[in-house]
């Protein structure tokens, strides 16, 4: 595995089944305790894990879920313990069974670090750096990895995990392969976030609270309860909009926002730490299901294969997502073959076109996006702003929403009869765009 952030350890979990040995490597100095990492900057933004990125990780390491929690992190239920405002109202919270622990991004990745390191067969290594592949004298066929130091490691099957640059594109170039088609969709999405002391619950019992701007304005805040007794909200700024990195300036840009509950919530908690800023230039998936020349032996996952607007928090979970296909796959071929290859590409191709489509349909919402437009966005997005204000009003809708968001639905479930009906009942906007709905308490 090239690359030891949640793809790369994904994958290491999955390979280890399958294989005697698995060697994780990573450039970075992988830090002994829970902390941002130099290559991982992203780690320092709110990262959320949807469910069916959570059933991944327990299924594979069971009790993870619980352990995480023992140490700090916060049970989530997404519906009932998420205050979502948009559209001009608050969504409704009915109970799930849509659960998550928050926390940070390194909190996770540690642990989960920590657990692939114990199983048996996985090696971690840090600081070494890949520069390229090695292959047989056909150049069909990779045979291993070159590193910084101009050694190299033989492998059966090298996983480029190396996040959204994909750094073996430009090394399978070099024996001759031209990399998959890409599609671009810039977005210009802009971060400011930081961490805050948590004394106790929200006002209103939520955990998590989404607070989106009207699209002209393209303008969104989160606020997430994180291990540690922490807040961490982002405020975000789409198409260029850049939200301020003062404080005082920041909390008075979210105050714009139509519900006051984050801005609340950073008047009041105690600043941890500075603010640190993101810049998401671009959606970007690689069609790895249409190559059709490549060398045996190569796979991307992860944000290799597709890095998504991180305003949907999909990234995490696809790659899980990815990894699964990868092990799925390995079984039905039982061997590091064309066949493989071609399963797998066209899985996670099939794994990826879920959050792309979430997401690229959902910022073609704000003014600025700017590439391939799927056909039908505008129309569905007409539908999804009339699906989320019938959620504002209806349990059945805003749980379904949810299940859509938290990728264990998929979007066509929308459509269905029973919830179709309900949006087209319920989802017309009335009244001034206010909050219309108060937002129910969150459970014991
Ligand atoms: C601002 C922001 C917020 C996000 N929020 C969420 C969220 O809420 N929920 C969610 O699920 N996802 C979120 N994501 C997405 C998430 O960070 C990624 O999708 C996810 O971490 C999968 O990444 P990865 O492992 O493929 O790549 P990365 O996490 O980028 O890891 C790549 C690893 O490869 C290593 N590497 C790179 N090149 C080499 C090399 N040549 N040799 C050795 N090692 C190498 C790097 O050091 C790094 O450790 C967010 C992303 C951003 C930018």
């Amino acid at each position: 595995m090239v690359g030891a952030g949640m793809a790369g350890l994904c994958a290491a979990r999955v390979a280890a089944e399958r294989f005697d040995r698995v060697l994780v490597l990573d450039r970075d100095t992988l830090p002994p305790a829970p902390a941002p990492r130099a290559r991982v900057p992203q780690g320092r933004q709110p990262h959320l894990l949807l469910p069916a990125g959570a059933r991944c990780l327990e299924g594979w390491f069971p009790g993870l879920v619980d352990d995480l929690v023992a140490r700090g992190a916060v049970p989530l239920d997404l519906c009932a313990d998420f205050y979502w405002h948009q559209c001009g109202g608050v969504l409704r919270r009915p109970a799930s069974a849509l659960r998550g622990p928050a926390m940070s991004r390194p909190f996770l990745e540690d642990a989960v670090r920590r657990r692939v390191g114990l199983v048996p067969g996985v090696t971690v290594r840090d600081g070494v750096t890949a520069v390229g592949l090695t292959a047989d004298p056909t150049g069909r066929r990779v045979t291993g990895v070159r590193l910084g130091d101009g050694s190299t490691v033989a492998a059966d099957l090298v996983v480029d995990a190396t996040g959204r640059s994909a750094h073996s594109l430009d090394w399978v170039r070099a024996l001759g392969y031209e990399p998959p088609p890409v599609s671009v969709v810039r977005v210009d999405t802009r971060y400011v976030s930081r961490t805050y002391r948590r004394s106790g619950p929200a006002e209103g019992g939520w955990k998590a609270a989404a607070v989106v701007g009207e699209p002209a304005t393209r303008r969104l805040a989160v606020a997430l309860a994180i291990e540690g007794d922490r807040w961490i909200t982002f405020v975000a700024g789409l198409g260029g909009e850049s939200p301020p990195v003062d404080e005082e300036q920041r909390r008075a840009y979210v105050r714009t926002l139509p519900s006051p509950v984050i801005a609340d919530l950073m008047a009041t908690c105690e600043p941890l730490g500075a603010a640190s800023t993101h810049r998401f230039a671009d959606d970007r998936r690689r069609h790895v299901e249409r190559l059709r020349r490549f060398p045996l032996g190569w796979v991307l996952l992860g944000d290799a294969v597709s890095s998504f607007d991180p305003i949907y928090g999909q990234g995490m979970t696809s790659a899980a997502l990815q990894a699964e296909a990868l092990g799925r796959c390995l079984d039905r071929t039982g061997a590091v073959d064309r066949a493989l290859a071609r399963r797998y590409f066209a899985a996670a191709s099939r794994v990826v076109a879920v959050p792309w489509s979430l997401a690229v349909g959902g910022d073609f919402a704000y003014p600025g996006t700017e590439g391939p437009r799927p056909a039908g966005t505008d129309l569905l997005n007409r539908y999804v702003a009339r699906t989320v204000v019938a959620a504002q009003h209806d349990d059945a809708v805003a749980l379904r929403l949810n299940e859509v968001q938290a990728m264990v639905r998929r979007p066509g479930s929308l459509f269905l009869p029973g919830i179709a009906l309900r949006v087209l009942r319920r989802g017309r906007a009335t009244g001034p765009a206010s909050e219309r709905v108060l937002p129910r308490p969150a459970r014991a």
